[in-house]
């Protein structure tokens, strides 16, 4: 195992993420997630929860996916219990 796919440190509890047919060596979760994590694609955040799937893309959350026009979840979440991160209050956001 070599050194973390992010920041090139050889240090710390090195581990490794799969994902698909993807893999990553890490040093931490932090570089974890940079590489890793999906972004949403209206606000550019890294989706850490659950992310809202539609066919246009996935969203942070439902707002996100309401913002960039996705009328089927926005109509949907009305009355349906939907898991989503409470107010898309993610770090990273700018
Ligand atoms: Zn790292
Ligand atoms: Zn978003």
């Amino acid at each position: 195992m070599g050194a973390c796919d992010v920041c090139g440190s050889t240090e710390g509890r090195m581990f490794t993420v799969n994902m698909g047919n993807q893999t990553g060596t890490f040093d931490s979760f932090e570089c974890a997630i940079h590489m890793m994590a999906p972004a949403c694609e209206h606000c550019g955040c890294r989706i850490l929860g659950h992310p809202v799937d539609s066919e246009a893309g996935i969203y942070c959350c439902l707002h996100c996916a309401k913002e960039a026009g996705n009328p089927h979840q926005a109509a949907k979440a009305g009355h349906t219990a939907v898991a989503v991160p409470a107010h898309g209050n993610a770090p990273g956001q700018g």
